[in-house]
């Protein structure tokens, strides 16, 4: 499954994150039989359609799709020299499928900022350095061979052409993502082989003290240093803290600061969008529960993603949409009122689809 790469400067409350993350682990509750990765946490995404679902169906459980957290120490400046745990960061990182930065905003004396002082922009333009510079390198190194390869092999020239594009926006300071060139595109699928770091999104979680968590302002600032990309404000001792409490507590909790849901479950939400996935649900009386699926998806491949074997006999989907179902409130209804669509193998699946598939054993 695809992963987030959580990375940061020393002390800006990365495995103070990351623990609260992992007290949230849903592997742990509902596969007893999986094997929990010490570095990974796998956190539910929530969706309150789930709940509902399950009392339509009067379901015995709800499966949340899941987000794949890993936790990559070993960011320093330098990292690209090999400095600190520089190499293995590397090696991390390039298997995550998208990078999430933890970026320091509190402002607790007793807490040593590595470079001495608190500042978001400083913080945010050390790391995106680090990885312009880890690529910068990676590029420079393939260029060489590549002209050789261009000379005996046409199709090598297009690579060759992309990596020296990519040598001029790196050596500007720039990442391969705020050019485009990001995964699912010509450009990053010609430079796949060289394993760059700068075309994964990005996503900002900014480790805020509680006051700022309500401070529009204060947000609106720290968006405009990351723009397009994704800011989450939570404070981590906070989130970790609500990890330890039952709903209601939480709840209460929240609400003293001014906040609807955890952090962590935005960053889920976020998170899980970062990765260019979409799910859809399946409701029954053994459980509810969403999947997983790239966005633009077909039928068939959402089959596939139950098992391979309602892919290869796929034949439809009888899909009814999450609204009409709580609207009709039962499928028998849904249908009656011609809510229930039968869909072929062509079909792209939305948001909000409650399926079931038809299929040859
Ligand atoms: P890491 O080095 O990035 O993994 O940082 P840690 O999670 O170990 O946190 C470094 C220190 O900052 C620890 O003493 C934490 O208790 C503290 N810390 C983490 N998050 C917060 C926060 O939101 N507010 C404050 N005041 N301290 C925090």
């Amino acid at each position: 499954s695809l992963s987030i790469g959580i990375v940061g400067l020393p002390n800006v409350g990365k495995s103070t994150l990351f623990n609260a993350l992992t007290k949230n682990d849903v592997l742990a509750a509902n596969y007893p039989f999986a094997t929990i990765e010490p570095n990974i946490g796998v956190v539910g995404v929530p969706d309150p359609r789930l709940a509902k679902l399950a009392e339509i169906f009067s379901s015995a459980r709800v499966l949340p799709a899941t987000v794949d957290f890993v936790d990559i120490a070993g960011i320093v400046r330098g990292a690209s020299e090999g400095e600190g745990l520089g190499n293995k960061f590397l090696a991390n990182i390039r298997e995550s499928d998208a990078i999430c930065q933890v970026i320091r905003a509190f402002k607790d004396e007793n807490v040593v900022h590595v470079d001495g002082k608190v500042s978001p922009k400083d913080d945010i333009e050390t790391i995106n350095t680090e990885l312009i510079l880890a690529d910068l390198q990676s590029v420079e190194k393939a260029i060489p061979r590549l002209t050789k390869e261009a000379r005996l092999q046409k199709e090598k020239a297009a690579v060759l052409a992309a990596a020296e594009a990519a040598q001029q926006f790196l050596a500007a300071g720039d990442t391969l993502f705020s050019h485009g060139i990001t995964k699912g595109t010509e450009q990053a699928a010609l430079l796949h082989e060289l394993h760059l770091l700068t075309t994964k999104p990005f996503l900002y979680v900014f480790n805020v003290d509680e006051d700022e968590l309500t401070d529009e302002a204060f947000k609106d600032e720290q968006r405009a240093l990351i723009a397009p990309a994704e800011a989450i404000f939570l404070n981590a001792k906070l989130e970790s803290d609500l990890a330890e409490l039952d709903d209601d507590e939480a709840l209460e909790l929240l609400q003293s600061v001014g906040q609807e849901e955890p952090g962590l479950a935005t960053l889920a939400r976020v998170g899980f969008n970062t990765l260019g996935l979409q799910t859809y649900l399946t409701a029954g009386p053994k459980e509810s529960r969403a999947w997983t699926i790239k966005r633009g998806a077909t039928a068939p491949e959402a089959a596939g993603v139950i098992h391979t074997d309602f892919q290869k006999g796929f034949i439809k989907a009888e899909v009814i949409s999450y609204d009409d179902l709580v609207a009709t409130g039962s499928v028998a209804e849904a249908r009656a009122k011609g809510k229930a669509r039968m869909e072929g193998k062509d079909y792209v699946m939305q948001d909000g689809d409650v399926v079931e598939f038809r299929f040859n054993v």
